[in-house]
């Protein structure tokens, strides 16, 4: 059996960025927002203040021991996770521990919320792939999808992350997750193209809600919409997922099926297709053990748009 690892999870095929080894330096689930779409749970603790979470060499030991003693293949050694990463103050320093035993890309995945300080600008400044979110440019739409702590401030969250793409070299992919009705208005398409245009990101990534979300009323764009969406913005815009990249998923790495399920299950909801192609047990295998589980009480079933999802209980 292989080791389990307390704050690494994968690698796991991403929509954005092919094979990803997670990292996850929170306790969960802490935010600065509190999304209507989100995967995981309602957030726990709301916050904007930074603290150290976990000791940072443990953290580095555990992708120093996944990356130079188990020799995983991964696309991207990504901070992502129980909720919005920057708000651990060791970001910075386990992302240059990281750095000094291999060349594997870093990437951080953050909902931008904290860049308007300059300490949090800082600390990722040396990885190689930042996708900050922005689902709304005005500031209704910004509180009916993100319900963001009350500290923070749509103009403060724009501001930051235009000073971080001045100052930072790397990679910057900007998200966008429509939900009907909410942040999909043309006035909010105006704002959001306005803001695109003054930022120059690498890339733009749209998306809508796939899996089962915190709130059941946040419903997706249709595939057609998104398309149109496509072809307002132009440019460097694309549809997360469909870029055409296949993604190379290796071997389950001796996980006995139902570790592998919990430890997917453990960062988002799944089908059993999903769990299939990730983890490459064969689809028998996945279901009596997703059957096994869920008799166990363990994980519960939701079904959304056709499709039937797992998540843990
Ligand atoms: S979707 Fe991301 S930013 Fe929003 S509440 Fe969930 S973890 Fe936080």
């Amino acid at each position: 059996m292989t080791k389990q690892y307390k704050y690494l999870y994968g690698p796991v095929p991403s929509r954005r960025i092919g094979l990803s080894l997670g990292v996850d330096i929170l306790k969960p689930k802490t935010c600065t927002f509190n999304c209507i779409y989100c995967q995981l749970k309602k957030t726990d603790t709301l916050t904007t203040e930074r603290q150290s979470f976990f000791p940072p060499d443990e953290i580095i030991d555990e992708i120093r021991e996944r990356i130079t003693v188990d020799k995983v293949k991964t696309d991207y050694i990504t901070f992502s996770g129980s909720g919005e990463p920057t708000l651990s103050q060791d970001i910075g320093v386990i992302i240059d521990g990281i750095k000094e035993f291999t060349d594997i890309p870093v990437a951080v995945i953050t909902n931008g919320s904290l860049l308007w300080k300059e300490e949090v600008r800082q600390d990722i400044l040396h990885a190689d792939l930042v996708i900050p979110s922005l689902d709304a440019a005005l500031e209704e739409s910004f509180h009916k999808i993100n319900r963001p702590h009350p500290a923070l401030k749509l103009d403060k969250i724009k501001q930051g992350i235009l000073d971080f793409r001045k100052e930072y070299q790397g990679q910057i992919w900007l998200e966008i997750l429509f939900v009907a009705g909410i942040n999909d208005s043309g006035r909010d398409l105006d704002a959001l193209l306005a803001f695109i245009e003054q930022l120059g990101p690498d890339k733009v990534q749209l998306n809508t809600v796939e899996r089962p979300p915190l709130e059941k009323n946040s419903l997706a764009l249709s595939s057609r919409t998104l398309h149109e969406i496509v072809n307002k913005f132009s440019g460097r815009v694309e549809i997360a997922g469909e870029s055409g990249r296949k993604i190379d998923i290796g071997d389950n790495e001796n996980l006995t099926p139902e570790e592998a399920i919990m430890e997917m299950l453990r960062r988002r909801p799944c089908t059993a297709i999903d769990i299939n192609s990730t983890t490459g047990f064969g689809r028998d295998i996945i279901v009596k053990a997703l059957d096994t589980l869920h008799e166990k009480g363990s994980i519960i079933k939701e079904a959304m748009y056709g499709k039937e999802y797992y998540r843990i209980k």
